[in-house]
């Protein structure tokens, strides 16, 4: 029975961390109603049975930044003055309970504080810091115990109902996965505004664990996109003895001498994906891109080259128009801020400038175009088009790439297909 509750505690509390789109949503799941007919026990023997067992309570709350000890007690389910008392009075253990760290502990079925536990990672060395503080014979400890973290693959998926910081928070993807994310299909995507509603994203990941939850999410191992009918895959390979980089399983390069947006990808401007340009819906239209954002946004190159113009240039307000190299330019229009001079290099996703509203706008958003030998091109579509000058696979690594890139294969599919019976068990 112990045993029991302490799991499904756990279960309630560090279990979150687990990725949940693994399991289909349980709501959504058929009920069936089973009635058994239990003999009761008298009384008297009932009560005893239940004196006779004690257990403990395992709960876990986050640490705020406004918590007193008494407060974060209370959040645990603990009220033990003499617990309170040792923390309060341990400066050294007080200041290890900073904002942002989960506290895990475990109480007697009387709330009385039996052991206490903080995890954090303090450097690159692959070991976090684990604080431990127990009541033994009626009286408490700390201590600080040097652990290894545990490397893990993390699987994931999710289908897109709105931008991508939405549809990684649903499946339970941590941003710095996210931010990966954006940055490989970064070439192939425009996620402030390519994405599509049932758009399908899968992920595998590594994540480094302390005491079996995830401290820190690694690199993306790979990954597979579905957007507007495209499939998009991608894979971590890394030759002996060169640099790594993302493959798609046909083992050619993902890198992009064009990013498909030059608006950051961040947060802030993941929620105003799909957002339409209330003048003009498409570039064809006005022979522009125009991403709504706020004052301020980071704006960045989407290719290396030269600064062939920083400045104010009539109806485009504040400018930047840089120069690629074969007759390609780009154009950057509205900006709050200029952050490059003319004249100067730029290298692919350096920020340039920032959002505004100068010359001709009817609010902040950035106004951005595509020149090839002055003709305005569809930017997405020449991001496209300009093939990776990335790594190349030497034949010599391909039986390896292969082996590789089968066993992944299997496992988003894995991801993808329970994305697909959580679509159909909330269809029904
Ligand atoms: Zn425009």
């Amino acid at each position: 029975m112990t045993a029991l509750i302490a799991a499904l505690l756990l279960g309630g509390g560090g279990g979150a961390f687990a990725v949940a789109s693994l399991g289909p949503d349980a709501s959504a799941l058929p009920v069936r109603q089973v009635v058994e007919f239990v003999e009761p026990l008298p009384l008297q023997a009932q009560s005893e049975a239940l004196d006779a067992h004690t257990f403990s309570v395992f709960t876990s709350a986050g640490v705020r930044q406004t918590d007193t000890i008494e407060a974060l007690l209370s959040r645990l389910g603990i009220n033990d003055p003499e617990a309170a008392g040792f923390l309060r009075q341990n400066t050294e253990v007080r200041a290890l309970l900073v904002a942002g760290r989960t506290v895990s502990a475990e109480a007697t079925d009387g709330r009385n504080l039996i052991s206490l536990r903080a995890r954090w990672v303090a450097d690159d060395s692959g070991n976090f810091k684990r604080l431990v503080v127990e009541r033994q014979n009626g009286l408490f400890t700390a201590r600080i115990e040097n652990v290894p973290l545990v490397p893990s693959l993390r699987v994931a998926s999710g289908v897109v109902r709105s931008s991508l910081f939405a549809t990684a928070d649903e499946a339970g993807i941590p941003d710095q996965v996210t931010l990966q994310l954006a940055e490989i299909f970064g070439g192939d995507i425009d996620f402030h505004r390519g994405l599509r509603k049932g758009d399908r994203i899968s992920v595998v990941y590594e994540a480094l664990e302390a005491d079996g939850e995830p401290l820190r999410p690694g690199r993306v191992v790979s990954a597979e996109f579905v957007n507007n009918g495209r499939n998009l895959e991608a894979m971590w390979f890394q030759e002996p003895g060169k640099r790594g980089g993302y493959f798609n399983f046909r083992g050619e390069s993902l890198e992009r001498a064009f990013l498909a947006s030059p608006m950051e990808f961040s947060r802030v401007t993941s929620g105003f994906s799909m957002r339409l340009h209330p003048i003009h819906n498409t570039w064809r239209a006005h022979k522009g891109t125009d991403y709504g954002a706020p004052t301020g946004t980071p704006v960045r190159t989407v290719a290396d080259g030269k600064v062939e113009f920083a400045g104010v240039m009539g109806g485009y307000g504040n400018v930047v128009q840089i120069a690629h190299g074969k007759g390609d330019t780009t154009l950057y229009a509205h900006l709050s801020r200029i952050d490059v001079r003319q004249g100067g290099s730029v290298e692919r996703g350096q920020r340039i400038g920032a959002v505004g509203s100068t010359g001709w706008s009817t609010g902040p958003h950035l106004h951005f175009e595509f020149r090839e030998n002055g003709v305005h091109r569809d930017p997405l579509e020449v991001a496209r088009a300009r093939a990776g000058q990335g790594v190349v696979l030497a034949a010599a690594a391909r039986p390896d790439f292969e082996r590789a890139s089968r066993a992944l294969r299997s496992q988003l599919a894995a991801a993808a297909a329970v994305v697909t019976q959580v679509a159909v068990a909330t269809a029904r």
